[in-house]
């Protein structure tokens, strides 16, 4: 067993992670990332982000290639695409990508059936991902961009239906205007942290009873429903005042909209009530309820809106990658390879410094994927990213699932029964906590312990550090010196890394990826109070060309599942005692998986956090 305080101190030859202020600033960044972290390091990982690559290649080819000539003629001209698209890889990435496609042939014959086509293409991807390496990934993703096809307003629904080819296209494409699908996003969608419990009438919101009763009947009223706790508020308030973006060639416009739920007497499932919001024009405050046709479509529209805006800048990028950040600097610098906190926690940090220090570099940088698909001006995302970060860095303790949960006043399962994300994710944090538990109880087997480890108390030490990770109110007063301080922080790193970010980053591939359901930004100023048409609504939304692009991006990220929750490897851990915690944490993720499966029979299907689609670490 390993000793805590005979450990050597970090002096090993992996020399100290510098820190960088001024690429997100002043949120706590690696300056230049080593080699070990890269994802060259990690050839496994680039084949699946190429498989996912490869079929957004494919998808767009498909977009521009008419199916109508006949199965061998939509053949050829596919293979001829695929065959030209490559022109511009190197020589060797060509030559894998020709092997693949003949030994497809070989293997398959040439296909006579659209299903055969889409065989053969699937054989080609599984094999030629591979052997793809990091430079003809990069390579790829620059021939997708230049491959435009689809291009102008939709006029109908259908053209969005289109960009689904070689991609298929998501169920969400069907029921995402009914609102039992629009209210189960708030409690089993890609953002569902949103809602509050409505303490009271007084404030922002303008509903009055004619309203709620216009929607609910006479048998229930607002007050009734506030006083027995069944009033639900999404407030988008916070893009007020927004700077609206234009890349990379059209006006966007940010929104700002209060949406009211409740759970209808009698019933377990959140409903809508009204949305309300200010007109662009002369800041008037209009509220729509279900009754008022495409207005309330539109109106529903903003929120998703607003919602996939705070999904991307503060829930999945703030939240989760750019929380984790500065934990997995502090461990390099300050605990030593053989410190079991180290060692616990390596294999929930994979990837992390590499895909934030890509996505600073390119994806949330000028020009980039944010700045050509979200609401905003890239500094004002840029800027919901840093405070969304900040709101969990700067109030650690206080932004755990459980604290955030009653913070939001929905943590009671009598009062919002149907809350998916809820009762899944407390299922898999307890799991990990006992495992946490055990682990950290096995090596300090005191609270003195704690308090006695100096690697720990320099860990802190640099996590507060102004130098450092910039981090506040972690344990009592920003020092840890009992067991259950360590466990809960840990067990906090550990869920974000692992659990909360597969519940914010897996959505992306399904619902996301259909623009309609989820625009990233909207395309007109809502000015009128009434009389919405489905043209107005089809203004509004993304042009095919950003939907495209929303595609490709949000299914790459949403498509990758690098390692899985509780596989270390059979040799990771040595430690028999350790090793049969183990065993116990992997056979408490069975029963959840299972759990999870027996709930999705009862309810509408939430998986983004059955255990076996979690991977250990924040890696893409
Ligand atoms: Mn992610």
């Amino acid at each position: 067993m390993l000793e805590i305080n005979t450990v050597t101190k970090n002096n090993d030859s992996s020399a100290k992670y510098a820190y960088n202020y001024t690429y997100l600033p002043p949120l706590a960044m690696i300056e230049t990332l080593p080699s070990s972290e890269d994802f060259s390091a990690r050839p496994l990982w680039i084949a699946l982000v190429a498989r996912s690559v490869l079929n957004i290649l494919i998808n767009a080819i498909m977009i521009g290639i008419n199916k109508e000539d006949g199965i061998a003629k939509y053949m050829e001209k596919l293979l001829t695409a695929l065959k030209d698209s490559t022109s511009e890889l190197k020589a060797d990435a060509k030559a894998a990508l020709l092997k693949s496609i003949e030994s497809e042939l070989k293997e398959q014959g040439f296909p006579t059936s659209l299903a055969k086509i889409e065989a053969f293409l699937k054989g080609v991807v599984e094999s030629f991902a591979q052997s793809v390496t990091k430079e003809t990934l990069n390579d790829l993703i620059e021939i997708i961009m230049k491959l435009g096809a689809l291009s102008g307003k939709a006029t109908s629904l259908k053209d969005y239906d289109k960009l689904f080819q070689f991609i298929p296209l998501p169920a969400i494409s069907q029921n995402f205007q009914e609102d039992s699908e629009f209210a189960a996003m708030r409690v089993a969608g890609p953002n569902p942290l949103m809602i509050e419990q409505v303490k009271t009438l007084h404030g922002k919101l303008e509903v009055t009873e004619s309203h709620y009763q216009a929607v609910m009947g006479k048998e229930d009223s607002l007050t009734k429903a506030l006083s027995e706790g069944r009033l639900y508020l999404a407030d988008y308030t916070v893009f007020n005042g927004a700077l609206n973006g234009s890349f990379p060639d059209t006006q966007k416009f940010n929104y700002a909209p209060l949406a009211l739920f409740v759970v209808p007497l009698g019933k377990t499932s959140l409903m809508p009530v009204a949305i309300q919001y200010n007109l662009q024009s002369n800041g008037q405050t209009v509220i729509f309820t279900p009754n008022d046709g495409y207005d309330w479509l539109i109106a529903k529209t903003l929120v998703q809106i607003a919602d996939g805006n705070f999904h991307e800048a503060v829930s999945h990028l703030g939240r989760t990658h750019l929380f984790i950040e500065p934990f997995v600097m502090a461990t390099h610098n300050q605990l030593s390879e053989k410190h079991p906190l180290r060692i616990l926690m390596t294999p929930h940090f994979e990837g992390t410094l590499a895909i934030n220090n890509a996505a600073q570099g390119s994806l949330i940088a000028s020009g980039g994927g944010v700045d050509k698909l979200l609401s905003s001006s890239i500094d004002q995302s840029r800027v919901f990213a840093i405070q969304g970060a900040q709101s969990y860095l700067l109030n650690v303790r206080t932004s755990t699932l459980k604290q955030t949960l009653k913070q939001r006043g929905v943590d009671d399962v009598s009062l919002l029964p149907d809350y998916p994300y809820r009762d899944d994710a407390l299922l898999v944090w307890d799991a990990i906590e006992v495992w946490v538990s055990n682990y950290i109880n096995y090596y300090y087997k005191s609270d003195q312990a704690v308090e006695n480890d100096s690697q720990l108390k320099a860990w802190v030490e640099e996590l507060i550090s102004h130098n450092g990770g910039r981090v506040n109110n972690i344990g009592q007063n920003n020092s840890i010196t009992k067991r259950d301080e360590l466990i809960e922080l840990i067990t906090q790193v550990y869920f974000t890394s692992s659990a909360q970010h597969a519940a914010v980053n897996f959505p992306q591939e399904d619902i996301m990826s259909y623009t309609p359901a989820i625009p990233l930004a909207g395309y007109i100023p809502i000015t009128k109070n009434g009389g919405a048409t489905e043209t107005d609504f089809l203004r509004l939304l993304p042009p095919l060309d950003k939907a495209q692009s929303q595609l490709e991006l949000v299914y790459t990220l949403g498509s990758v599942y690098y390692t899985t929750l509780g596989d270390y490897g059979d040799s990771y851990f040595t430690d028999p005692t350790i090793k049969n915690y183990l065993t116990e944490f992997q056979q408490e993720l069975v029963k959840i998986e299972a759990e999870i499966n027996k709930r999705n029979q009862t309810r509408r299907p939430y998986k983004y956090l059955l255990p076996s689609r979690i991977p250990q670490s924040i890696n893409i």
